[in-house]
């Protein structure tokens, strides 16, 4: 079984750097997808409210018979139920969907800044983790403007910031400031969600063909060691297989440099100033 590395988050907890995205998978074939994702080695999964498959993934935890301290489930709030009243039981409401006693990771999905209630949301995720019913509490698609408020209306800086992150998009802004307040990142859409011929660009193929990878390997890697979390999604069990398959090579620094300068602002979703 591959032995994904920890990353040590800045409340004592650590997460597996690389676990599985279930964005877009139908809710109807989730339970299997999620099975084949555990069969293959996936020990952290990143799903959402808004995705309509947490009772899916659940599913596939109980069914799995693996025990609950290996995994780490992540789970998202979505914008509509921000806010100091309506956050705990949405919370509540994807536990139970889940079937968990606890999550490892609870992040605001959005900062929906026009709504103006994360910060009051962020007040209320610290007490739903005094409650021991979430371990890590962090965020998602906050630039660094975001993130500032936070931690600077907050005791408790979020753990994680869950955003965009891929070659052609790099939030080197978000990014510093992240990493200067001990927040990791974890990328999401690590692949560009294939919007983009990342696969085909030769400062992806070379180093591919280099090192006897695949270019989503190649792409993978390079998140890897510039120390992101990591969650690609894939339907396909070939390609979870491969996905995971990351850990017996590595870039060298051109090859990292190459495909660091790939960057673009090449976003493939909203810009979260937009997003409300
Ligand atoms: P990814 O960058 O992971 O790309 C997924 C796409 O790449 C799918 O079309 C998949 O196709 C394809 N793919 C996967 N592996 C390979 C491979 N080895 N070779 C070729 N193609 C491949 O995009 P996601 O948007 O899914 O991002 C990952 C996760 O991040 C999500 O699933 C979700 O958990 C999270 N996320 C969070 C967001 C947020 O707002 N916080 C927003 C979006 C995503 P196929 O399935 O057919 O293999």
């Amino acid at each position: 079984m591959t032995r994904v590395p920890r990353i040590q988050l800045n409340d004592g907890h650590s997460i597996p750097q690389l676990g599985f995205g279930v964005f877009k998978v139908d809710p109807a074939e989730t339970e299997r997808i999620v099975t084949d994702a555990l069969e293959v080695g996936y020990r952290h999964i990143d799903t959402a409210r808004i995705y309509g498959n947490e009772e899916g993934v659940g599913r596939a935890i109980a069914a799995s018979g693996i025990p609950r301290e290996e995994l780490f489930i992540t789970t998202k709030l979505w914008n509509d139920d921000q806010g100091a009243t309506t956050t705990p039981g949405a919370f509540d409401r994807s536990l139970e969907r889940l079937g968990l006693d606890y999550v490892d990771l609870y992040l605001i999905h959005w900062p929906t800044p026009a709504n103006d209630r994360y910060v009051e949301t962020w007040n209320t995720f610290v007490e739903l983790r005094e409650t021991g019913r979430v371990r890590s509490i962090g965020v998602s698609n906050f630039l660094a403007h975001h993130l500032e408020r936070l931690v600077d209306e907050s005791d408790v800086p979020p753990a994680v910031d869950q955003i965009e992150l891929h070659p052609y998009h790099q939030q080197p802004a978000t990014a510093a400031f992240a990493e200067q307040h001990e927040i990791k990142i974890e990328a999401w859409g690590p692949l560009g969600q294939g919007k983009y011929p990342l696969f085909e660009l030769p400062e992806v193929t070379s180093a591919a063909s280099a090192h006897g990878a695949s270019p989503a390997q190649v792409v993978l890697r390079w998140h890897l060691q510039r120390g992101h979390i990591v969650i690609p999604k894939s339907n396909r069990r070939e390609r979870m297989v491969e996905n995971l398959d990351v850990f017996d090579f590595e870039l060298n620094d051109d090859e990292m440099a190459a495909i660091t300068g790939l960057e673009r602002e090449g976003r493939v979703g909203t810009h979260p100033d937009e997003f409300n």
